[in-house]
């Protein structure tokens, strides 16, 4: 007798498994928000039954896409930042600063509606600002999204003294004890909070804004706390040469050799961008067991360097692939991570394998689950893991025949070729639309938002927009 199930899904399956099987004429069976079976689909049919069944002929079912760093108060601010480089401080921040609890929520709930309906299940959110801690939560919570989601502020002023300016000052420091055991409160609260609240899909996490604005004590009482709270830490490190400048001139090193020097990298430690980081950086993290989320567009946006992607892969650090709320679609951000490593490696070497399709799905799905310490869940199609599961319809004639699914996926398929996602056994996307969220109520209030952000943002840009 075939055990019941909730749901089958079928169609081409990558598995994303330890042996990588791609499964052509598969299906995979959920019952309640786990997965039961995977396999042919002449077995799984025979032994689970469902009442419903997603995907069929001519589509392609892989894991819940994974992204490893966004800032979901930023989803209305990319457009006003491009091609306006570099922008972070410039814009972005300005435009955080100026949105209130209303705001976050309505940026955050767009975000996540553009993330899901191109197939991520899971987003890692760092937050920058309080107060938009709790509508970016609600958010998460009411939308379905699974969600790493990082909080903490910083304990550091700073000061860069310029090249030109070194000729009669110093850069300099000042920490605030007292800002930083406010904030190591407010983090364990959270933590204590979430860990029960989040029902196992937003799991709170610790956020370090970066060297420049956290000092040594809170890199190491961070340390300490995630390990209490078996957790991980996020910070932004080696993103531009200012912050390279800064910790070389107070410390004598660079960044990633900083922390290392003070006992502060570990295998909880998730590293977010190091763009600037040295060979000898490499070998830092790697030793300590420390991971890389990589988010690709974002080496251009800042006009920063090309991440050391295949140096550190080869090395062993774990590097997951993140949008940064630039590009809220995995598929295209897959797409630019194969052209820019096989670029940036391959062609200089004539090594076409240097970074290949399966190391861009690798770095979506099962690498980014291991980079927020979250792969016995997710990031793969297996027996006993979350149900995260995305369909996408190929029922056309850029992505069938598709002789090699995975690389067809990485270089012709685009968000909207999403046909269902499934998050936790619970569908969020079908027929393309996101279940979760009202769509023409919410265009109409990111307008209105994006119309306030210009104002604030618009006289910032060194090139005015082209209104
Ligand atoms: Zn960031």
């Amino acid at each position: 007798m075939p055990e019941s199930a909730d749901l089958l899904i079928e169609g081409t399956i990558i598995t994303m498994d330890p042996g990588r099987r791609v499964i052509r004429d598969g299906a995979v069976a959920v019952q309640g928000d786990r997965i039961v079976a995977v396999g042919a689909a002449d077995d799984v049919r025979a032994s689970h039954e469902a009442e419903r069944t997603l995907g069929g002929k001519r589509r392609i079912v892989l894991p819940g896409l994974i992204d490893c760093h966004n800032h979901l108060a930023q989803a209305l601010v990319r457009e006003y930042a491009l091609e306006d480089y570099p922008n972070i401080y410039r814009v972005y921040i300005p435009c955080e600063m100026a949105m209130d609890r209303h705001d976050a929520d309505v940026s955050a709930r767009f975000g996540i509606s553009q993330l899901l309906r191109a197939g991520v299940t899971t987003v890692a959110e760092t937050t920058c600002t309080l107060e938009h801690e709790e509508p970016i939560a609600r958010a998460v919570m009411d939308t379905g999204i699974r969600c790493a989601m990082a909080r903490g502020l910083g304990d550091r002023t700073s000061r860069l003294a310029s090249n030109y300016a070194q000729i009669d000052e110093r850069s300099s420091f000042e920490d605030n004890p007292g800002a930083l055991r406010e904030d190591l409160a407010t983090t364990e609260a959270w933590l204590a909070r979430w860990s029960s609240e989040g029902e196992g899909r937003l799991r709170p996490y610790i956020h370090n804004l970066g060297l420049p604005s956290c000092s040594d004590e809170r890199f190491l009482a961070t340390k300490e706390l995630a390990a209490e709270h078996d957790t991980g830490v996020m910070c932004h490190i080696s993103r531009d040469r200012e912050e390279i400048e800064l910790i070389f001139s107070l410390f004598g090193e660079r960044p990633i050799e900083h922390l290392n020097t003070i006992g502060a990298l570990d295998d909880r430690f998730l590293a977010i961008h190091a763009m600037l980081t040295t060979d000898r950086e490499i070998r830092m993290l790697a030793e300590a067991g420390a991971a890389v989320a990589h988010a690709p567009i974002v080496c251009t946006d800042i006009v920063s360097a090309v991440t050391k992607v295949v140096s550190m892969r080869t090395a062993g650090v774990t590097v997951g692939l993140g949008c940064d709320t630039v590009i809220n679609d995995l598929f295209k951000v897959m797409r630019i991570a194969f052209v820019m490593h096989g670029q940036s490696t391959g062609i200089p070497l004539y090594d076409p394998l240097a970074f290949s399709t399966e190391d861009a799905v690798t770095m979506a799905t099962i690498d980014a689950a291991r980079a927020l310490r979250w792969d016995h869940e997710i990031g793969s199609l297996e027996v006993g893991k979350a149900a995260d599961v995305v369909v996408v319809d190929a029922e056309n004639t850029r992505l069938t025949p598709a002789y090699h699914p995975v690389g067809t996926l990485v270089r012709y398929a685009v968000g909207t070729d999403v046909e269902s996602v499934l998050v936790a056994g619970r569908v969020v996307v079908e027929g393309g639309r996101v279940l979760t969220v009202d769509e023409p109520a919410l265009l109409d209030e990111a307008e209105r938002l994006g119309e306030k952000l210009g104002k604030v943002l618009g006289p910032r840009r060194y090139h005015p927009l082209p209104l």
